[in-house]
């Protein structure tokens, strides 16, 4: 079966052709799909029954089927569970504040940064999604809020997965969403947050693109990083910081750092102040997010004292930084915890 988001409004007119169909259908195609999120090819009633079922014969839809959606409490968060083709899992989470309406993407089945803070690095790592995958996210959940009138207005690539390490549909998936004749979310407003894939973070400068990217940074220096992030032996600070700035400058984004903050481990004061000297001089903001536990991790909350104190050693070294109190809330990635319980993204860099 083909993949439906291969095709750009030219490759559906090629295709269109050498199946003895007008060319035209093409731009009623992508309308069905990206405007108006019908996700069947049954549904799309402009289209000749012997057209549909060619489609229907050749292409993919949709990809994902809604398990559940389960909202928090003050109904303020959602979380959405699909089923992939091949019965593996993945969730995406709306974040609705104020006007905005924030889709929290995964990006891959699991993860391979094993974070040891997160769930899905836990999980290990199955396999990447395709870019539909990716895409439908948000399209399905597009639908979802259209009988309230709303619809998508944020995306962050945030969930399940580490979105650099899928590379390619990540990006294609971006394009999509993005494209001012397809579902039109200003770049300005899709974050990419990364544990630090230089590679991948040097690609993305070059790709022309401008969205904002978030580095989960998460420890102060190189040593206590290695410790909660694996993926920290193969990408050392001192290279993963000089690829943040070459983004900055190539797209003009400022960038964002997170921090969770760990009990014990990386919540001194003594830690806040060399990560002020970490970050001197940097056109960035710091995210703190006390560690929300999780089952089967011995990680704990620092104190609120403690908490207090690190946010006043790095106001003292004048580094921009907000804190964002966590609920408990059982979602797979720690990603996607954090931004679910987010209720006020505008501490996610504005568009
Ligand atoms: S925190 Fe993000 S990058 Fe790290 S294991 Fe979890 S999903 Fe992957």
């Amino acid at each position: 079966m083909l993949d439906y988001t291969d095709l750009n409004n030219k490759d559906w007119a090629v295709w269109l052709k050498n199946q003895g169909e007008k060319e035209f259908h093409a731009k009623q195609i992508m309308e069905w799909i990206f405007k108006k999120g019908v996700l069947s090819w049954e549904g799309m009633s402009n289209l000749s029954k012997e057209l549909r079922d060619k489609l229907e014969s050749h292409f993919k839809m949709p990809f994902l089927q809604l398990v559940r959606v389960t909202d928090s409490s003050d109904r303020e968060t959602y979380k959405f569970l699909w089923k992939l083709h091949d019965d593996q899992l993945v969730e995406s989470v709306l974040i609705c504040s104020g006007t905005r309406r924030t889709v929290c993407v995964s990006s891959q089945v699991g993860c391979p940064a094993k974070c040891a803070f997160c769930a899905s690095g836990q999980q290990g790592f199955v396999r990447n999604l395709r870019a539909g995958e990716i895409v439908e996210q948000v399209l399905q959940i597009n639908q979802w809020l259209a009988p309230k009138g709303e619809h998508v207005s944020h995306i962050v690539y945030m969930g399940m997965g580490e979105p650099l390490k899928n590379y390619e549909s990540v990006v294609k998936s971006i394009h999509l969403l993005s494209h001012p004749d397809l579902l039109n979310i200003s770049q300005r407003r899709i974050t990419v947050s990364t544990v630090g894939i230089v590679e991948g973070i040097r690609r993305l400068s070059l790709e022309g693109l401008k969205v904002n990217l978030v580095l989960s940074l998460h420890a102060p220096n190189q040593h206590i990083r290695k410790k909660i992030i694996p993926y920290a032996r193969k990408y050392p600070l001192e290279e993963i910081l000089p690829a943040m700035d070459e983004y900055s400058q190539k797209t003009k984004r400022d960038i964002t750092f997170e921090y969770i903050l760990l009990a014990g481990i990386n919540d001194h004061p003594d830690h806040a102040l060399e990560l002020a000297h970490l970050l001197k001089g940097k056109q960035c903001a710091v995210n703190l997010i006390p560690y929300n536990p999780i089952p089967g991790v011995k990680l704990n909350r620092p104190e609120k004292k403690a908490i207090k104190q690190f946010r006043s050693v790095l106001f003292g070294s004048h580094i921009v930084n907000t804190c964002r109190y966590t609920k408990g809330v059982d979602i797979a990635a720690a990603c996607g915890q954090l931004a679910m319980q987010e209720k006020k993204l505008n501490i996610l860099p504005n568009a």
